[in-house]
Formats: structure tokens, C-alpha cells, sequence
């Protein structure tokens, strides 16, 4: 997961949205004039500097008020526990992903016994349509389970020039090398789960797609373009986000009826 973790230098998504991650793995801050909402911590080792990149905006660590996560696994929350003492924030976490976030790895039905991290405290727990607000910023947690059972879809209405945008914080859907959808001992209801997620993520609105990895919504070829002054802000981008959710649905459907067959 090296190659995941290299430096990236921390940017202006739009409006109120930065991203904060390294080159693969994305960590968010969304300010607020009553604090910051820190979305994923990343792995611990690298918390240090996702401070520095926080730093490097103009922005104070301690500001961060509320510590959210996409999914509980290592690349993603690993570092929540660092990331707590660092800023004091309130952890807010869905309440399947609670536990393993709160027992540093826990109960996870893929990586429980291969991986393992420091327990971070979990203040709150948030329900499917759950809202956190902090400083005029609305994020609801839609429950997108599959890929964890508390894999959570952080969506926002952002500030782009005076025009209202959709943001979608999109988790992931994939499934995991080794991950059976059918006869799942660790997970028997995974299929409904991602079936039922499916359903939720098409009937999203979306005019900005953000996502726990880049690679999920070209994050190097758009802050490339970003960067480079295009007029139109690249993230903003629904029909990638329907790209992107059609082809995870494939994929999940092939595996479905290639177990079936
Ligand atoms: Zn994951």
C-alpha cells in the first residue's frame, strides 16, 4: 500500500473542499467559520502529514471539529486515533463501521486478524439519512454498505460562485479480492447490501464526484487540468459519477452470477 501513500500536494477542490490526501488515498477538510469537518485520516504514519497539508492551506489543525470516515478499513481510518489526539474532534462514525473504527480493526468481516490499529473513540454514530452540521455545512450519511457493513456516502451541498452543487463523498463499492458474494459465513447479507446500495447511489444527485481514492473520480488528471486554469472546475462532473457508479454495478453483477453459475 506504499505506492498508495506518496505525497500529494494539498488543493482547493471548490468552494469549501479541500483535498488533504496523499496520491491515491483521499482525505477531505471542508471549513467552516466555526471549525473544519475532517473526512478520513488515512494510515497513522502519514497523520503528520496531513497535518503539514492542512497547515499549508492556511488552516489550523486544532480548527478541526468533527473526525468523519468513508469506511472502516486501514487506508481510510487507520489514523483516526492520531488524528483525534492532534485536533480533539469529535469522531462521528455510522454505527455498523462504530465498532471496528473504536476496537482498531475488529469484527471487520475481510481484514479482521490481518489487519489491526490503534482504537479511536467513537463520540458519535450516525443512522442512514443522519445529518452533521457544523458552521453553516450540512453533511448527511447515506448507509452504502457492501464494501464494509458501515461503508458511508457523505454527500454536501457546496458554494461554487453562487451556484448550488451536489457533492458526493462516494466510499467505494468494490469487492474485495477473496470476497464472496454468495455463502459469505462473514457477511451473509453482503449481496442485498451492495444490491440495495446500488439503488441508493443511482438515485443520488451529483454535480461534483469526490471518493475515498482518487482513482475513483481521475483526481490527478482533474487537478492537473485545475491547475492549469481550466474555466470550468473539473470536479464537477456527473456524468463520471454515473460512469462510475454503472461500472462498479457491472462488475458486482458479474461476480454475482459467475458464483451463481
Ligand atoms: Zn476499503
Amino acid at each position: 500500500m506504499r505506492a498508495w501513500n506518496r505525497p500529494f500536494p494539498p488543493f482547493r477542490v471548490i468552494g469549501n473542499i479541500y483535498y488533504v490526501g496523499s496520491n491515491a488515498i483521499a482525505q477531505y477538510l471542508i471549513t467552516t467559520p466555526q471549525g473544519h469537518i475532517l473526512l478520513d485520516s488515512g494510515f497513522e504514519a502519514s497523520v503528520p502529514r496531513l497535518a503539514d497539508n492542512v497547515r499549508a492551506l492556511g488552516f489550523r489543525v486544532e480548527d478541526v471539529k468533527l473526525l468523519l470516515a468513508s469506511h472502516a478499513h486501514i487506508d481510510h481510518v487507520q489514523g483516526h486515533a492520531a488524528a483525534h489526539r492532534l485536533t480533539g474532534a469529535q469522531v462521528i462514525v455510522s454505527a455498523p463501521d462504530a465498532p471496528v473504527i473504536a476496537s482498531g480493526g475488529k469484527g471487520e468481516p475481510v481484514y479482521d486478524g490481518v489487519y489491526a490499529w490503534a482504537p479511536c473513540p467513537v463520540d458519535r454514530v450516525v443512522a442512514d439519512g443522519e445529518s452533521v452540521t457544523l458552521g453553516g455545512t450540512t453533511m448527511v450519511a447515506h448507509l452504502t454498505p457492501g464494501h464494509t457493513r458501515g461503508a458511508t456516502t457523505w454527500t454536501m451541498e457546496v458554494d461554487d460562485g453562487g451556484r448550488k452543487l451536489a457533492v458526493v463523498f462516494f466510499p467505494s463499492a468494490n469487492v474485495n479480492p477473496g470476497v464472496r458474494l454468495v455463502d459469505n459465513p462473514k457477511y451473509p447479507e453482503i449481496a442485498t447490501d451492495f444490491q440495495r446500495s446500488f439503488a441508493l447511489w443511482k438515485s443520488l444527485p451529483c454535480d461534483v464526484l469526490l471518493g475515498a481514492h482518487g482513482s475513483f473520480y481521475d483526481m490527478d488528471a482533474k487537478h492537473d487540468r485545475l491547475t492549469k486554469g481550466a474555466t470550468a472546475n473539473p470536479f464537477i462532473d456527473p456524468q463520471g459519477y454515473r460512469r462510475l457508479i454503472a461500472e462498479a454495478e457491472k462488475r458486482f453483477q458479474d461476480q454475482l452470477a459467475s458464483e451463481r453459475r
